[in-house]
Parts: structure tokens; C-alpha cells; sequence
């Protein structure tokens, strides 16, 4: 699933094809046959591409927003002009083509043309959390956000909520509690602030990392790894679902605590 390092990655890519650009802008998907986005966007150069979380904004300077979230399914892609595209041309929402090159966004699920009304006062945007790869993270907002939460609720259940902080998905929560020994399962209540932060501190220079160069595998020490032995400790990693999409979580009852 597409983790908020991955849009910002996509996003780092993004940019430099389009930014100051007038691209020509076609939504191939029948969903968006009577959009006319190519029309309301008519001339307006791109101005901005940013991440929040999870979410991707292309901004024109019409004031128009591009937004997108690619939830389990969705992808950015970037092409040269005449390369094959890593999808099937029948899955492409969106294609942006400037400087010679083709942003393509597949699978949606999430893509829609914000007014610059209701770019400015999106309610779902303005509810999430801090960014955890922004380039300051608001630490003491993540907390008190954190604490706002159901105490009783496991922390690795609470660090997925977009709303106390945006762009960490299943992989780098189980990651940063495997690091942090600390078990996804232990009631968030009983989760001191000094833990909380330690797990946002491990996952967010990987997560940066992934950022800028767009490889998750390297970090993954338990990931996927049930039946097998814990790096630190040798007790066999244990995987069961949690949260309400029941997302499998990975973890070691041997040492994390
Ligand atoms: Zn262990």
C-alpha cells in the first residue's frame, strides 16, 4: 500500500515536469467523461505539486487543486514522451504531458478537481494530522493529538489514523514498534510520550530516505516475516490483523514490550 513516502516520492518526481508548465491534460477513465477538466484547466500553469500524508495536490494558478490519494490500489507514474507506461493505457485516470514526459496517475481510486474554494476549505484536509515527513515535524501537535485519541486503543491501531499523523501506513508502523521494541498491541494510554515519539523518530528518516529515492525493502527487518525468527531476539514473529481494514501486523512477543 502506498505509504506517504510514496507519494512523496511521487510528488519529488512530479514536480520538475510540471511546475511552471501549461500541461495538456486529458482523464481518459469514463468516469470523468463530463468533467471537462481539460477546459476548466485551460491555460493555467501548474504552480505547485506537494504531499500531505497520504495525499498529492497539483495546484494551478487559476487556484484549481488537482487532489489524490491512492488508497490500496492507485499509482503515479512519470515517462519519457514515447516510453511504455508500467500500467495498462485502460487504467489510466489522468495523464499530464509537459517538458516531454508523461505524468500518468492509475486506479484512482481518489482523483478530483478542487475549486479553489473548496481547495481552501476542505474539511478532510484540514483534519489530518501533522505530516511525519514534513521538513519540521510538529511533534508536540502529533502528541496532543495522540492523547485526544481512545486511550484504550493499541498504538499500533492509533498510529494509523491520518488524523494524528499523516502518511505512516502499515508497513512503518510495524517497523518503527519492532525498533522501538514496543508491542503494536499495548493500549495507547500506556504508551508514554517519550515511546510515542521514539516510534514517529524511527520511522521518519526511513521514511525520508524512501522519499528521495523510492525504496521501502531495504527497511524491512519484520515486515512480512511471520514464522520466522526475530532479528534481535529469535522468537518467531507473529502476524494478526488490526484495525478496522484489519491490515496484517507483524511483531515479535519475545522482545517488544
Ligand atoms: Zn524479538
Amino acid at each position: 500500500m502506498p505509504e506517504g513516502d510514496t507519494i512523496h516520492y511521487a510528488a519529488n518526481r512530479i514536480r520538475p515536469l510540471v511546475v511552471g508548465e501549461v500541461p495538456h491534460l486529458e482523464t481518459p477513465h469514463r468516469r470523468f467523461a463530463r468533467g471537462r477538466w481539460a477546459q476548466r484547466l485551460e491555460g493555467q500553469a501548474v504552480t505547485g505539486v506537494d504531499a500531505h500524508g497520504k495525499h498529492l495536490f497539483i495546484r494551478f494558478d487559476g487556484g484549481w487543486v488537482l487532489h489524490s490519494h491512492l488508497r490500496m490500489t492507485g499509482h503515479w507514474g512519470t515517462y519519457p514522451a514515447d516510453a511504455r507506461w508500467g500500467r495498462s493505457p485502460r487504467r489510466a485516470w489522468l495523464v499530464l504531458r509537459a517538458r516531454e514526459h508523461e505524468v500518468v496517475q492509475f486506479d484512482g481510486p481518489v482523483l478530483e478537481l478542487l475549486t479553489p474554494g473548496r481547495a481552501r476549505g476542505d474539511r478532510r484536509i484540514a483534519a489530518l494530522g501533522p505530516d511525519i515527513l514534513a521538513p519540521e515535524l510538529d511533534e508536540a501537535g502529533f502528541l496532543r493529538r495522540l492523547r485526544e485519541d481512545d486511550p484504550t486503543r493499541p498504538i499500533g491501531d492509533a498510529l494509523l489514523d491520518q488524523r494524528t499523523l499523516a502518511g505512516i501506513g502499515n508497513l512503518w508502523k510495524c517497523e518503527a514498534c519492532f525498533e522501538t521494541a514496543i508491542d503494536p498491541w499495548r493500549a495507547t494510554g500506556e504508551v508514554t510520550d517519550e515511546e510515542a515519539l521514539a516510534l514517529v523518530r524511527a520511522a521518519r528518516p526511513r521514511m525520508a530516505q524512501s522519499a528521495r529515492d523510492g525504496n521501502q525493502t531495504r527497511h524491512k527487518q519484520i515486515y512480512g516475516k511471520a514464522g520466522r525468527p526475530c532479528p534481535r531476539c529469535g522468537t518467531r514473529v507473529r502476524q494478526r490483523g488490526q484495525w478496522d481494514e484489519n491490515r496484517p501486523t507483524y511483531w515479535c512477543a519475545g522482545c517488544q514490550r
